[in-house]
Formats: C-alpha cells, structure tokens, sequence
C-alpha cells in the first residue's frame, strides 16, 4: 500500500485481489486508487440487476469506462454498454439504473465530491474521497483484511 508518506512511485494493482465493498443495497465499489489529498477516486462499481443509485450531484467530472452489463441514467436518453467510456461534467445530476437482468461492472474515475439529493433536491448525503476510504477501512478491519490498493 502506498500511504500519504511515501513517494508516488509506479504501481500496479491486480484487481482480482481488492475487495467489493458494499456501499448501497446491491452496489458494491472495488477501490483501485482513492487520493484524500486531491479528493479523487478511481473504483470499480458492481451493479445488481435491477440495483439503483440514488439521485446524486457531482461537484468534479467524472469518466467512466464500461466493462460488462448496461445502465443508464433516468435522467439522460442514452444507454452505457460493455466498451462504452462515459464523461460526465461538473454539475451533473442523475439517477444510475440498471434494467436489464444482468449485473454491471463500470470503472469510474471521480473527480470530487457526490451530493446525494432527496426527492426535494436537498443534500441528504455526501459521499468524498476520505468517506470512500472510511468506508473501505472499515470493510476491511471487519474482515481481517489488509487494506491494500493505492491510497495516496
Ligand atoms: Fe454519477
């Protein structure tokens, strides 16, 4: 693991060995690099048939890079499919869903903070680069696991 402390340095992760982390009902994140100090992420996201993530707002762009299933904004008109990347500005909001029958695995690169909204637009909820890592540490402590992954 690479640490605040430690000289950024060439590094490669196998991901089959990172855990999925749950973080809502049927969404799971695979934490490949989280960086407190810039207040970005790069995960894998694991989706359920039929999963949802709330309605949220980004306060950086995200990219995203869709590796197997499909999904889809309700707010949006386009599908993301397997091979699809996916960019997403500042500012945007939306509600990811999962139609189909098959789970969905997306890498995305998240450039700062996800306010989640209620039905009213209120912030209920928001999630940051030191939560993802909260989150992954404490999935980690409760299963024996070494936290490993870059965390820079
Ligand atoms: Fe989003």
């Amino acid at each position: 693991m690479n640490t605040t402390d430690a000289p950024l340095r060439d590094t490669m992760i196998p991901s089959a060995d990172l855990p999925w982390v749950p973080q809502a009902e049927g969404v799971w994140f695979k934490p490949l690099r989280i960086s407190t100090s810039t207040g970005s992420w790069v995960n894998l996201i694991r989706m359920a048939p039929h999963g949802r993530v709330n309605r949220h707002r980004h306060i950086g762009a995200v990219e995203g890079w869709v590796l197997a299933g499909s999904w889809r904004y309700l707010e949006h008109d386009w599908t993301a499919a397997a091979g699809a990347y996916v960019f997403e500005p500042a500012g945007d909001v939306h509600t990811l869903v999962v139609e189909g029958d098959e789970e969905m695995i997306t890498l995305f690169h998240v450039h700062g903070p996800i306010e989640y909204l209620d039905e009213a637009g209120e912030i209920v909820r928001v999630e940051t680069a030191q939560s993802k890592l909260d989150l992954y540490r404490e999935h980690c402590a409760a299963h024996g696991l070494e936290l490993d992954g870059l965390i820079v």
